[in-house]
């Protein structure tokens, strides 16, 4: 059976013409459907004959990625466990703001790059997310929010499970998705793309305008970034900051370093000082996160007082830099603490 939220624009255009024999706007009426209507079945999609709905049904469904858990933090962050149609399950996190949520979105499930302090790290890699289950993880949550009467979902962020940039295709097709006015109609201009950084591949993305990218530097040294990233440093860190210099960006934007705190590694304010060489305060600017501790990982969580030292340190250099809010960690939702295990 097709799913139908598998079809980028184009592709269910293509679908409409050449398997259904039926006309372009067609095309555009069950897109809505799908995208900005959020029905979750063909019989639904009422402006379409009931012979076309029909014939539709008996070769197509809507498939969306199910809620097979949904747990709640003390502050308001909801962690959401998804079960795809291989029964393999993925986490995106629904995190509140002043008036609005933003959704943290998974794009592979487990993940390759085996990062020392990260949780999905040690599951390994499973697979690419598909166009669809990235996306269908925008229907469901923003279904979620609007079933418990929360604040709208308004931005989305791809920092939860998985490496953006090793699912590129996928994920340019679901970029160039979003903004789609007849769809979800996710305006913001530009997404943000956490990634531990390949140079060719941020050269893709920068090219595509559709993102910003958020590198996941964590340390401000080759040697450094090499002991606790080991897969993601076999690109150079200088091959990494050459291939940012040349990022394009419009006046003002800025792109994120995240740099994650953990005691006594990468915490000194030695360690701020060349993080400040590294980055270049026009272009830059620093997100602190101290380290989520989890059990049976070498790392501990830094002192509080040492990370307000650290950004404090970075200010001295006139660089921009602030401390990630940590969300939902009671419910094990905070960066590097999704592992999509069932309970
Ligand atoms: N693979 C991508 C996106 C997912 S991780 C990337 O690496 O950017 C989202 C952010 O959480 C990354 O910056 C990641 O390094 C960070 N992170 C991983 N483990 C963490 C932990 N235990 N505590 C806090 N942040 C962590």
């Amino acid at each position: 059976m097709i799913n139908l939220l598998e079809f980028p624009y184009n592709d269910l255009e293509a679908f409409v013409l050449e398997d259904l024999k039926e006309s372009r706007f067609r095309a555009e009426q069950i897109w809505q459907w799908l995208w900005q209507k959020r029905v979750r079945s063909v019989e639904a999609m009422t402006n379409l004959s009931k012979p076309l709905r029909e014939r539709l049904a008996a070769i197509a469904e809507v498939r969306w990625p199910s809620i097979v858990d949904a747990q709640t933090s003390k502050d308001g962050t909801v962690k959401l466990l998804l079960g795809l149609a291989d029964n393999r399950l993925v986490e995106t996190v629904l995190i509140p703001m002043q008036d609005r949520y933003s959704q943290c979105l998974s794009t592979q499930v487990g993940c390759a790059m085996a990062c020392t302090f990260c949780n999905t790290g040690q599951l390994g890699f499973e697979r690419n997310m598909t166009f669809g289950e990235m996306l269908g993880q925008v229907l469901v949550g923003r279904q979620y929010l609007e079933d418990h009467g929360l604040n709208p979902l308004k931005n989305l962020v791809f920092m939860g499970m998985g490496e953006p940039l090793l699912n590129l295709d996928n994920l340019l097709k679901v970029l160039h998705a979003l903004p789609d006015t007849r769809g979800l109609n996710i305006s913001w201009r530009r997404s943000m793309v956490s990634t531990v950084g390949f140079p060719d591949k941020l050269k893709i993305l920068g090219d595509s305008e559709l993102a910003l990218p958020a590198i996941s530097l964590h340390a401000p040294n080759q040697e450094l970034r090499a002991r606790i990233m080991p897969k993601a440093a076999k690109v150079h860190l200088d091959d990494l900051m050459a291939a940012l210099r040349a990022y394009p960006m419009r006046p003002r934007e800025r792109i994120t370093f995240e740099y994650l705190l953990l005691k006594g590694v990468n915490d000194s304010l030695e360690h701020a000082d060349q993080l400040a060489r590294l980055v270049d305060r026009k272009r830059g600017k620093i997100n602190l996160i101290a380290y989520n501790a989890t059990e049976g990982m070498p790392y501990e969580a830094p002192d509080r007082a040492q990370v307000e030292a650290f950004e404090k340190r970075l200010w001295s250099h006139n660089l921009t830099a602030f401390i990630r809010r940590s969300m939902g960690s009671d419910i094990k939702a905070a960066c590097g603490q999704l592992k999509a295990a069932a309970k």
